[in-house]
């Protein structure tokens, strides 16, 4: 695995379309102060999918991106593409390229407005692909393959707490501090949630007593409502019995003093 190409647009200094060949051996940098060595370095971080805009000397993402001179206007997008040969079959597959490239190359793109694009020979993937290409190669993010200017002496001088935060940054455990402090605030969250789910329970548990009463009353009613239209229907026919045999009897009656007339 070997550094072939990187080629820069828009990305800190280089607003031109900047492309470096590098040759086998060493190869060396050279120029003035803040003519812009470090940010090709910066550039190598970025395109491996650097998320630490601090990292990179910036405040944020945005801060990547050529912001204009005196004579020229800011740019809306920063792309830099980094092309390794002779990469592993092993690696290719992991990151699911197509194997039979033993070249690749890996591009990311930012707009001012933060969207982020990454690519690995030209197809669009995402930022876990790239981490899985280099894994284990020295290359990735947060190996230390790329130092930068400062970070010798940022290591030797610095406070502990500071010296640690290197050390953090470097084992990756900062991504996990982020998550664990994400994780506390949601956990928070669900404790407050089920107080207040607690104080549902409580109140519910007290309207049920009231509501079974209230359902053991109903039950009764029902019953002796239906034992009342029972009675009313055997005294209606009761009634109606009495009033059957009066009317015969005193029709009878009539046909008697008829006939005795
Ligand atoms: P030194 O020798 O001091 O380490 P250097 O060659 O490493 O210098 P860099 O730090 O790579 O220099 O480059 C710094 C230059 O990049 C500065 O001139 C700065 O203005 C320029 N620069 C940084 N970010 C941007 C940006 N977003 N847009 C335009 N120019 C930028
Ligand atoms: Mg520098």
């Amino acid at each position: 695995m070997y550094l072939k190409n990187l080629t820069v647009l828009g990305f800190k200094s280089f607003a031109d379309k900047t492309s470096l060949n590098f040759q086998p051996g060493v190869t060396a940098i050279v120029g003035p102060n803040g003519c812009g060595k470090s940010n090709v370095s910066d550039a190598i971080r970025w395109v491996l999918g650097e998320q630490s805009a601090k990292a990179l000397r910036g405040g944020e993402m945005a801060d990547c991106i050529f912001n204009g001179t005196d004579g020229r206007k800011p740019l809306g997008m920063a792309e830099v593409s980094l092309t390794i040969g002779d990469v592993e079959e092993d690696q290719l597959t992991a990151a699911g390229v197509e194997v039979g490239f033993n070249e690749v190359t890996v591009t990311r793109r930012v707009f001012r407005d933060g969207g982020s694009e990454y690519f690995i020979n030209k197809t669009a993937c995402r930022l876990k692909d790239i981490q899985q290409l280099f894994m284990g190669t020295g290359v990735g993010r947060t190996s230390y393959s790329v130092m930068a200017q400062g970070n010798i002496t940022q290591l030797l001088s610095s406070k502990p707490e500071d010296r640690r935060m290197v050390f953090e940054e470097a084992a990756g455990i900062t991504k996990f501090k982020a998550q664990k402090k994400e994780s506390l605030r949601k956990l928070e969250h669900t404790d407050q949630n089920l107080v207040r789910v607690e104080d549902l329970i409580r109140e519910v548990k007290r309207q049920i007593g009231s509501l079974q009463r209230q359902a053991g009353k109903a039950r009764r009613y029902k019953q002796i409502a239906q034992e009342l239209q029972h009675l009313d229907t055997q005294l209606a026919r009761h009634q109606f019995d009495v009033l059957q045999a009066e009317i015969t009897e005193r029709q009878n009656k009539a046909e008697e003093l008829r006939n005795g007339n």
